[in-house]
């Protein structure tokens, strides 16, 4: 199989995708007619709003309404108003959020970048070695990218700010999650870009990888300490949105211990209570 034929494996798949979401969702002749990228994107657009939308709605209504009082104080629970207003903020960034997996898939389709498209092609030993120095690069950029984003005064002030009004436990909700200043939450996402360069990873393992990545983002803003070491759950970044110094990390508390900038939510509760 010759380069031109390989890539179109790349193109095959995000057709298949396309159909399974466009097709079921809209009328041929509203999608069909469109370039391929922008079928790429409609399709981003609209799983990543359903999957915000229903994720949240369903999460919220468990650990707010379902089970009221088990996981969180009465005074933790954030009002309608501060949940709707963080929707409108994600929704407003999700048309710029999409435009990111859909560059990636582009280059990824044009034969930039170090994608494969089936796991035997390389093997499971490659594919599971590969997939974990991915995951590292993930986990060091997004911290440094996070860190920067406070660090920087203007991108601060001008991006992240945005996210950061949610700062006390009642005002932050997993909608919370994406409500980021769109550039803001494509920077942070943007170490998923970067590792495609580096290692090479399976296209549909970097666009399941970018799933979990919203549901991720949504679970950590719910305030609800899982204390399942060496996870970076909520616990942790709910201190973050409180002193804005500590736990910059993602999904381990690898980088926050490695550069200094931990805070467990552990001792915390323990300095409390003496
Ligand atoms: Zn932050
Ligand atoms: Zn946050």
């Amino acid at each position: 199989m010759d380069s031109e034929q390989y890539l179109q494996l790349f193109v095959e798949e995000s057709n298949f995708y396309n159909h399974i979401v466009l097709g079921t969702l809209l009328p041929a002749r509203v999608w069909e007619p469109l370039p391929h990228f922008f079928q790429s994107w409609l399709r981003n657009y609209i799983g990543g709003v359903l999957l915000y939308l229903l994720s949240g709605f369903l999460w919220c209504f468990y650990i707010y309404y379902l089970k009221r009082n088990v996981y969180l104080p009465r005074d933790a629970i954030p009002s309608n108003k501060a949940m709707l207003l963080q929707i409108y903020v994600a929704m407003k960034a999700m048309p710029w959020y999409c435009a990111l997996p859909s560059i990636s898939e582009y280059m990824i389709e044009n034969g930039w970048t170090r994608c494969f498209s089936r796991i035997n092609d390389i093997g499971w030993l490659g594919y599971f070695i590969y997939l974990a120095a991915y995951l590292v690069i993930v986990e060091f950029g997004i911290y440094w990218m996070h860190r920067e984003l406070h660090d920087i005064k203007p991108l601060y002030k001008y991006l992240h700010a945005t996210h950061h009004i949610y700062n006390k436990q009642n005002t932050l909700s997993p909608f919370a999650g994406l409500a980021f200043h769109p550039l803001d939450g494509i920077l942070q996402a943007v170490p998923h870009v970067i590792a495609l360069f580096i290692v090479p990873v399976q296209l549909t393992t970097h666009l399941g990888l970018l799933f979990i990545e919203a549901i991720w983002t949504a679970n950590i803003h719910d305030c609800i300490h899982g204390k399942l070491w060496p996870i970076m759950g909520a616990g942790f970044h709910t201190i973050h949105h409180t002193t804005y110094r500590h736990n910059y990390g993602h999904y381990t508390v690898w980088m926050d211990w490695m550069f200094g900038t931990l805070r467990d939510p552990l001792d915390d509760g323990s300095k409390k209570e003496i």
